[in-house]
Formats: C-alpha cells, sequence, structure tokens
C-alpha cells in the first residue's frame, strides 16, 4: 500500500509498506477524508517526537471498515466509523484506573504517527477495535467527522481538565482549532465570561466569538495576564484552559488565575527542557492553583458522546472546516497549509472518498 511518510525530521514523502496486519481485536481501515494537525508539524518539522524514519502520517480521518479481526463484535466490513487520535489498550492496568491514554507507558494511547503508521495511508490499523471506533452518524459527512477525532475531543478535554463550574469566568489561552473547541466546551458547560487570548488570525477570532468567548485579548500586546487582571478588576479568573503558547504561557496563566482555581493544558510543549512557574504568584507553593495538564483521553464512548453534540446541534464544527481538498495528492498541501498557517485557516482537511490514490 501507498502513504505519505515522514521520512526523517524535516522531510516527507509518498512511500510503499506492506498492508497492515489484523488482529483478533483489531480492525484494518480505510481513511475517507483526513485532517492534518498542528501535532503532525511539530512532530514532521520540529522533531518534536524524536526522529522517526518512513513513519506514515496523520491521526485525524473518518473512515470505511475493510477487515476486522475474529473477536471484533460491533463493527464490520463496509460499516463508516469515527476514529479517534488516540486509541488506547482498553484491557490495560492504566484503563482500569481510569488514564487508559497512558496505557502501555506514559502517552501510550497515542500510537498513530508516534508508535506505528497513521491514518495518510491506503489502509491503516486500529487495535481494540470495539474500544476505539464508533458508528458515523447518519448523514454527518466524513470531512466534518474528521474534527471528531482530536480536535473536539482536545479541546472539551481541557475544560474536563480545569473542572468548570457554572458561572465561572474561563480564560482561553489559544484560539486554534484545539483552543475554539475549548472556548465551546467552556460555554456548553456553564462559563459565564470566556476570555480569550489569541493572534492575528481573525477568522479563529470570530469563530472564537462564535462558540461564546466574550472578550478577546492578543498576546502580541504584552502580557495576557496583565490584561485579564484589568478585565477582571484583579480578581482573575477561575479557571484557565491552555491550547496554544509554550513552556511561558504557564507564568501568565498562574498570574491570571485566582486561588482555587485549575488550569487545563492541552498544548503540546514541543521545546524546551522545564516549565517556570511564578513562586509569588503561585502563593508561595500554597495558593491552591491546581495544574492538570493531559492527552485527550480517545475510545468509543467519548466519541459517540461527542459525536451527538452535533448530531443534536449543540456544536456545529463547521467552521473549523476552512480548508477541504480533495483527493490523495492534496495530503502534502494539507500539512504545508497547518505549517504556514495563513490567516484564513483554521484547519485543512482533504476528502479521499470517490478518489484513487
Ligand atoms: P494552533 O497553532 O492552530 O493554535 C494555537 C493558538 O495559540 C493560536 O491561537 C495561536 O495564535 C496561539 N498562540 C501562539 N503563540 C502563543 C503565545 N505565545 N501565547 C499565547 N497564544 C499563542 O494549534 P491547534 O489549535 O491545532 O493545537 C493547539 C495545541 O494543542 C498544539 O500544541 C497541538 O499540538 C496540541 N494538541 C494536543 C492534544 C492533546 O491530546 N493534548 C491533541 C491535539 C493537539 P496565532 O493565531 O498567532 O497562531
Ligand atoms: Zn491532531
Amino acid at each position: 500500500m501507498k502513504g505519505y511518510a515522514m521520512l526523517k525530521i524535516g522531510e516527507a514523502g509518498w512511500i510503499e509498506k506492506p498492508d497492515p496486519v489484523c488482529g483478533p481485536n483489531d480492525a484494518i481501515l480505510k481513511p475517507l477524508a483526513v485532517a492534518a494537525c498542528t501535532s503532525d508539524v511539530h512532530t514532521l518539522w520540529e522533531g518534536a517526537i524524536g526522529e522517526r524514519h518512513n513513519m506514515i502520517l496523520g491521526h485525524e480521518c473518518c473512515a470505511e471498515v475493510v477487515s476486522c479481526g475474529s473477536e471484533v463484535h460491533d463493527f464490520k466490513p463496509g460499516d463508516r466509523v469515527l476514529v479517534p487520535a488516540i486509541t488506547p489498550d482498553w484491557n490495560s492496568l492504566a484503563a482500569q484506573s481510569g488514564y487508559a491514554m497512558h496505557s502501555g507507558e506514559m502517552l501510550g494511547g497515542w500510537k498513530f504517527s508516534n508508535y506505528k503508521d497513521g491514518v495518510m495511508a491506503e489502509l491503516f490499523h486500529v487495535n481494540d477495535a470495539d474500544g476505539n471506533l464508533a458508528h458515523l452518524p447518519k448523514g454527518m459527512d466524513p470531512v466534518t467527522a474528521t474534527m471528531l477525532s482530536d480536535m473536539v475531543p482536545t479541546g472539551f478535554h481541557g475544560a474536563e481538565l480545569c473542572n468548570i463550574q457554572y458561572g465561572d469566568e474561563v480564560l482561553v489561552i489559544g484560539i486554534g482549532p484545539v483552543g475554539l473547541m475549548a472556548v465551546a466546551a467552556a460555554a456548553l458547560g456553564g462559563a459565564s465570561r470566556i476570555i480569550v487570548v489569541g493572534g492575528k488570525r481573525e477568522v479563529c477570532t470570530a469563530a472564537a466569538k462564535k462558540y461564546g468567548a466574550t472578550d478577546f485579548i492578543s498576546y502580541h500586546d504584552g502580557d495576557f495576564a496583565d490584561k485579564t487582571l484589568e478585565l477582571t478588576n484583579g480578581r482573575g479568573v477561575d479557571r484557565v484552559i491552555i491550547a496554544g503558547g509554550n513552556g511561558d504561557t504557564f507564568i501568565s496563566a498562574i498570574k491570571a488565575l485566582r486561588p482555587g482555581g485549575a488550569i487545563g493544558n492541552v498544548n503540546y510543549l514541543g521545546s524546551g527542557d522545564y516549565i517556570k512557574l511564578p513562586r509569588v504568584e503561585w502563593g508561595v507553593g500554597m495558593g491552591h492553583k491546581a495544574i492538570n495538564g493531559g492527552l485527550m483521553p480517545g475510545g468509543r464512548l467519548r466519541l459517540e458522546k461527542l459525536a451527538r453534540l452535533i448530531t443534536y446541534g449543540r456544536l456545529d464544527v463547521t467552521p473549523l472546516c476552512t480548508h477541504v481538498l480533495e483527493g490523495w495528492e492534496a495530503l502534502p498541501q494539507a500539512l504545508q497549509l497547518m505549517k504556514d498557517k495563513p490567516r484564513d485557516l483554521i484547519k485543512a482537511i482533504v476528502r479521499l472518498e470517490g478518489h484513487r490514490i
């Protein structure tokens, strides 16, 4: 089979590989639509997970089942399915402890284009098919469905990690697709005011407003913590979701947070060895300002529930799908778009259904 692969850090290309092999609990699928992700950019061009040779890229897709193992009960060839970016081993001790995303080892549920080939291929493999896949809801476009692989669950996990309560004032740092879904999650979860920190991409600012942002701060205009404190009369916010920035972002996040509050980080820290915390603003170690960072949990139940938000009209992901390309040859362009981030881009998605490689 053919796939679009990371040849080495900074270099990608088409390669041929043997078809993936299906174990008894697994499924082999072919993608119907694939989305490129900022994480692919970190992996391919920044070497954030280290060197990889000839590893097929991609972890966001909607797909059709080609074959299933003998122990798979709920899926059969021809089924159209949602595929999560994180595919844990559900029969693991990590899963029993409630942290399936770390099955095998820390971050072990992140398999696609990390420990094994990803989804930008004619065929790809999914472990634990019954636990990881979900049926594509009737009438849902596969392009739309790709947002359920990673952007929706990750943004919503950011909101879970900081435990939003009704009426909370929430700060969302970063309003790319993940941050936008965090804004949507905060609004659905009962936040009163949602202050967002973004850059110069107006398409993102406009989408943030649509999803419920009430105030906008540019991170180009000085420390966003000062602006947040100004906006909240010096109180700070109850919750912070970090979906953009870098290690230093935690300094401002802690400053902007009031005691008893929590930070939910889903941002991928692709460089640097340490994260600094401001000693005094962290209550000299006693400020009850919690920091939770998490990999998106993955799994079928979560996918089904999040898909229902779309089905019943609570969540519209179409504003994320700004660049929809057609056909296999567009995959490199989609990745390049996510790297270049033109001002009108939120996500680049490639429709593969009906196209030949
Ligand atoms: P984007 O690059 O599209 O968005 C990042 C946002 O952060 C943009 O609004 C950007 O502004 C803003 N930003 C950039 N620099 C700063 C800064 N110094 N301070 C504050 N804001 C800043 O990324 P995505 O939305 O696609 O993804 C967000 C992060 O989530 C990525 O790191 C990604 O790898 C990670 N991720 C994590 C997952 C998980 O399971 N935890 C899963 C999937 C993704 P501008 O408009 O200027 O670019
Ligand atoms: Zn992703």
